[in-house]
């Protein structure tokens, strides 16, 4: 009897049957791009022999115009077609099956070609679009059917049609981005004819028995977005049109409301989805933060929709659903919704892969193999970098001891599960706990580390971390100023008014921490009404009225940095500003640009500019040193002054701008090698 009877109950769609309830949603990964199709069918592949029931790709582009970003991939041609046999092949053989995903971008497209109704810029591109006229937009409709012709020859079982997330179609389905008067653009019935049509004549063209999902905005989370009302006349009528299953889409890329960072709820709405359900007869999937199978077979136990979606947690575990099944749950890897390998590298252009996961779209190429020879391994160190190290070197069949003076495993991990909207971490500290177990690494907490000790191994890495870096301020030794991972271990009293030194990651988790009481991430209803998300039932395109009210802040703080730029720069691409945001609404000053003079009673003075004159006091109870890292080097000094020769990984090797991704990324590449 499984745990989870919803989640992997077959869903039979008339000619065809899907194993289970569980869909890979569509992720750019930037793999196609790379034209290594052994690649790219090697990552779908493997996730098919995981059990998923169907996988969407990420977008292909139906055309020039219509792509993410010139050059974008598509299937133009039988050369193109012949490169997705490959991959479609491949998961067929894995038992898997898999549609592509037809994304056209409008005016999202980064590029002077770009298209939508009207031309109007999108605030998140320099690029306005042409407006189409009639014969522009029967060409936009005949290629986004031929693509769906060209995968139906490429052996897809299906095509996505992106219909949401503010790209093109969805461009004309809104007043915000469509002003147009004739048959496309005036009343709502004009505004959706696109995306019907589009429907209508890719059903037609693809014939009855080939999968089509229709991805439908639910809450664009824009001004003048779709009301409810409109959104089910949409669904109804892509329905008659001919899909076989709607997916849901939340919020348009420029959205001003995070969707699906790691601070955003589980499942924060699968409620918008349920509001669907039983008004058409089609399938319906709900996405957006569900990362286990128990969040997942409760969206589905709760009727919130009849099939769910993820993406993120298959970069995070290719063998999701199989471990499900297996009853080896707590075996998955969780995917942290940190977006750190994953869409921050598609925004930088990067391929994309996984904090958790090095071996995410690198499957060919990080391969982790039993060892040829078993070797005896000490790892010092049960950070990010050493638990890595240790699991896979142990999977490969390695003697491994993990040594900590700490008394549980996670190091730096542990200060970042108390900062609030950041409770994800509890979950991978659990999952690296419990695998340590299972491949059998030998860990010792509350244990010293000795270069004898150490002698006796065949290999010795050291992962020993970063200490505090001293920013020297005059004054610093009262007892009044605090180390960040004083506030973070909650070891101290921290004071009504606080001023922070240093405006990296780890400032602004303590301004966070420090200005939040209850963290809404653990209530849906705080956080909807902290970030102004309303009903789109009442609230045209789900965003209230009122606008955003969140808690008023506990304490009075302002973070600082001596830069003279913008704080928070250096934050991640996709997440960075929901940080900015968050600190915004809790009246967080944040002030560069300053020289720190000396700390008194009084608080914090510092000045401006070479001068250096008229030191300004901020007044503080308590100052927190945030001012980044330095190696933790002692003992891999040690080792090598006595002639051996460590390995030494992670923040011990560099700690300038070192986080997780990289110490993992590390670790598990020095593992697979040794
Ligand atoms: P950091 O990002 O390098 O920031 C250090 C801060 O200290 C900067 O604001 C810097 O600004 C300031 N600083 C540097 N030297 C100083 C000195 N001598 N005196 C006073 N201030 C000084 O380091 P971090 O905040 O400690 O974070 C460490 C790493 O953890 C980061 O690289 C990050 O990747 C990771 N992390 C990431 C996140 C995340 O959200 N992704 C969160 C937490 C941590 P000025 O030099 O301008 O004063
Ligand atoms: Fe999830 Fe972070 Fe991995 Fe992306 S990088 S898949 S968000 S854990």
């Amino acid at each position: 009897m499984t745990s989870y009877p919803h989640l992997l109950a077959p869903l039979d769609l008339g000619f065809t049957t899907l194993k289970n309830r569980v869909l890979m949603g569509s992720m750019h990964t930037g793999l196609e791009e790379t034209k290594d199709w052994n690649r790219v069918a090697e990552f779908y592949a493997e996730r098919a022999r995981g059990d998923v029931a169907l996988m969407v790709t990420g977008g292909m582009a139906p055309n020039r115009e219509g792509g993410v970003f010139p050059g974008a991939a598509g299937l133009f041609n039988d050369d193109d077609i012949a490169n997705h046999q490959t991959v479609t092949d491949r998961v067929h053989e894995a038992g898997g099956k898999i549609a592509m995903q037809i994304l056209h971008a409008g005016r999202y497209a980064y590029g002077p070609e770009c298209v939508s109704a009207s031309a109007i810029k999108s605030p998140i591109s320099p690029f306005p679009p042409k407006e189409l006229d009639e014969a522009g937009i029967e060409k936009q409709i005949s290629d986004i059917v031929q693509s769906a012709v060209n995968a139906q020859k490429a052996g897809y079982d299906g095509v996505e049609i992106m219909g949401s997330e503010g790209y093109f179609l969805n461009q004309f389905l809104v007043t915000h981005t469509n002003k147009r008067t004739d048959r496309w653009g005036g009343s709502y019935e004009n505004r959706m004819r696109l995306p019907v049509e589009v429907v209508r004549r890719t059903r037609e063209a693809v014939g009855p028995n080939f999968i089509l999902i229709y991805r439908l905005s639910m809450i664009d989370l824009v001004p003048n977005g779709s009301t409810f009302e409109e959104v089910l006349q949409l669904a109804k009528a892509v329905e008659d049109a001919g899909a076989t299953i709607i997916n849901t889409g939340i919020g348009w890329h420029e959205a001003r409301i995070p969707t699906i960072a790691t601070s955003v709820p589980r499942a924060a709405f699968a409620w918008v989805t349920k509001k669907l359900m039983g008004h058409v007869g089609i399938p319906v999937i709900t996405s957006n933060r569900i990362n286990t199978p128990e969040v997942g077979e409760q969206v589905l136990a709760e009727g919130c929709a009849d099939m769910v979606s993820m993406a993120r947690p298959f970069l995070a575990d290719s063998q999701f659903v199989k471990k499900a099944k297996d009853g080896q749950s707590a075996h998955i890897a969780p995917c942290i919704a940190c977006n750190q390998a994953c869409l921050d590298h598609t925004f930088s252009g990067k391929i994309s892969s996984c904090l958790v996961n090095p071996r995410a779209c690198y499957e060919t190429e990080l391969v982790v193999e039993p060892a040829a020879t078993v070797k005896t391994i000490a790892v010092v160190g049960a950070g990010p970098a050493g638990m890595s190290t240790a699991m896979t070197a142990a999977q490969r069949g390695h003697k491994v001891t993990l040594i900590d003076r700490a008394s549980e495993v996670g190091g730096q991990l542990n200060m970042a599960k108390q900062v609030p909207g950041k409770e994800e971490f509890w979950g991978l500290v659990d999952w690296y706990r419990t695998m340590l177990e299972h491949v059998g690494v030998d860990v010792q907490l509350e244990t010293e580390a000795t270069a004898g000790a150490l002698a006796k191994f065949d290999e010795v890495i050291i992962a020993t971390g970063v200490i505090p870096r001293d920013p020297e301020i005059e004054g610093q030794d009262q007892p009044h100023v605090v180390s960040y991972i004083d506030v973070l271990r909650g070891g101290v009293d921290v004071g009504k008014r606080v001023a922070i030194i240093g405006a990296g990651g780890i400032g602004f988790d303590v301004a966070e921490t420090l200005v939040t009481g209850d963290s809404p991430t653990e209530d849906l209803d705080e956080w909807l009404e902290e970030w102004g998300v309303g009903d789109p039932a009442h609230e045209p395109g789900g965003l209230r009225a009122q606008g955003p009210k969140p808690e008023a802040p506990i304490r009075d703080v302002t973070l600082l940095q001596r830069k003279a730029q913008k704080l928070g720069k250096g934050l991640g691409k996709t997440t960075g500003w929901i940080h900015r945001a968050s600190l915004k609404m809790k009246d967080v000053k944040m002030i560069g640009g300053v020289n720190y003079e000396r700390i008194d009673a009084e608080g914090l003075h510092v000045s401006y500019g070479e001068a250096r004159d008229n030191p300004t006091l901020i007044k503080a109870d308590t100052i927190v040193l945030c001012a980044g890292q330095l190696s933790e080097r002692s003992l891999a000094d040690a080792l090598e002054a006595k002639g051996m020769k460590p390995h030494v990984i992670g923040g011990a090797d560099v700690a300038a701008e070192l986080d997780a991704k990289r110490a993992i990324d590390q670790g598990t590449r020095l593992a697979a090698a040794l």
